[in-house]
């Protein structure tokens, strides 16, 4: 069986992942650019390594922990929970597995109140009971804001942790992301926190294809037109497949949330942590501040620190950045020196969450990509395994 793929993001590499584990081999990958990896790449500069947008593997994602092998990734773990800098006050919200000082520190200066807390324990238990499937069968569709505001939480709890954690993993300010993403991604962030592979997170595509093999992909490869049969590429070729699978978003129909993400280096630490660090001030342009190195050294060679910076939207000019930063962190940032800004306009997608998901052809075409199914790393590899197993069954 002749199987054509169109698109090496992670998506497509899964679909091919799951094709050759089940002995199907005759597989060509287009892919448009240079690369593979799509929305997930790491980029080497001056000796840093830097991710094309702050992203994390979150280990406890159910599809990941099917295919890849995380000890090659040789995965670096950011601290449990997260330190909140709001005003001139760092709040601690640590992980009680942290151990009892962290509990303590969280419980007695930790965001919200003792009501608010009490809430969190009862959302942590009752999700750590609930399937992932149960999380998505819910047919009750409210954004975020709406399932937090009903819990029971704060104002001041939603405003000083839920709004700057979730700014920062939606990448949209208002929390109206379906709550299903809220559960399932607070569900798997308080099952094994977040991580990123030593060398950068473009080592998962990375080691998809070093199992696919690189010779499968046909890079600098932009399809053009397709059909059930038939792929037709800007060269000018026409190949025919058995099977066509369209993994990235040809359509254009889906829209995307923007972010803008800097990296700067500097000598010294602002301050010693491995927590994601976000900022709570009202008037914010930036959501968090994360010590990549201090998490993964390799980050950052010759004695030098790498700090990331993330805020939604885009911000060209990086000075937009920097009284936030100030207010942060202080004068010293003046010494702090830009490596590098990704204006991402396309970076997670607006998911309408009424219309399932199905990985069976249509028009005889099969489709996959986060756009479709769910705007995260385990969204993407589980549309790329549903479709290669639709195409196993056809077999
Ligand atoms: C800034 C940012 C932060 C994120 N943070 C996280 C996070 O912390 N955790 C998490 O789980 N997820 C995160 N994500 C989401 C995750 O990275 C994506 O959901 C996932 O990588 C999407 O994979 P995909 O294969 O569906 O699509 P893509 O990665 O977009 O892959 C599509 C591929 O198709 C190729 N292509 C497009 N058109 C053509 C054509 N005409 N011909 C040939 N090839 C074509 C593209 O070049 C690309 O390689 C983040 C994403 C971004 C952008």
């Amino acid at each position: 069986m002749k199987i054509g793929i169109i698109g090496a993001g992670l998506a497509g590499l899964t679909c091919a992942w799951y094709l050759k584990k089940n002995d199907i081999h005759d597989i060509t990958i287009f892919e448009s650019s240079g690369e593979v990896g799509g929305k997930l790449k790491t980029a080497q500069l001056n000796g840093f390594l830097l991710d094309r947008g702050f992203q994390v593997l979150l280990p406890a994602y159910p599809e990941t922990k099917k295919v890849l092998d995380y000890k090659k990734l040789d995965l670096q773990a950011f601290s449990k929970g997260s330190l909140i800098f709001k005003g001139n006050k760092k709040i601690p919200f640590y992980d009680p597995e942290n151990g009892l000082s962290a509990l303590i520190q969280t419980v007695i200066f930790g965001p919200g109140s003792l009501v608010d807390k009490l809430l969190l324990l009862k959302l942590k238990l009752t999700l750590s009971n609930t399937h992932v499937e149960r999380i998505f069968e819910n047919k009750n569709r409210i954004s975020s804001m709406a399932y937090l505001q009903a819990y029971g939480f704060s104002g001041r709890m939603i405003q000083d942790f839920w709004v700057p954690f979730y700014q920062g993993v939606f990448l949209e300010n208002t929390l109206e992301t379906d709550s299903s993403m809220l559960l399932f991604t607070f569900k798997m962030f308080a099952e094994s926190g977040a991580a990123v592979p030593k060398n950068g997170m473009m080592a998962i595509p990375q080691q998809l294809v070093d199992y696919i093999g690189k010779d499968k992909i046909r890079f600098n490869s932009k399809v053009l037109h397709y059909n059930q049969s038939a792929i037709c590429t800007d060269e000018g070729k026409e190949e025919k497949f058995d099977k066509v699978i369209v993994a990235c978003n040809l359509k254009e129909d889906t829209t995307y949330h923007a972010v803008t993400n800097s990296y700067f280096e500097t000598d010294k630490l602002p301050i010693n942590t491995k927590h994601i660090i976000l900022n709570a001030n009202r008037n914010r342009t930036i959501n968090n501040v994360v010590l990549l190195s201090n998490v993964a050294p390799n980050y950052a060679q010759n004695g030098k620190h790498l700090i990331s910076v993330s805020a939604n939207g885009i911000h060209p000019e990086p000075t937009e950045f920097i009284n936030d930063l100030i207010g942060l962190f202080g004068q010293e940032v003046k010494q702090w020196k830009l490596v590098q800004t990704y204006l991402i306009k396309e970076s997670l997608p607006k998911i309408n969450y009424e219309i399932s998901y199905s990985a069976a052809a249509q028009d005889g075409v099969f489709y996959c990509g986060d756009h479709l199914i769910q705007g995260s790393i385990n969204g993407a590899m589980e549309s790329g395994r549903r479709t290669a197993e639709e195409i196993l069954k056809a077999v």
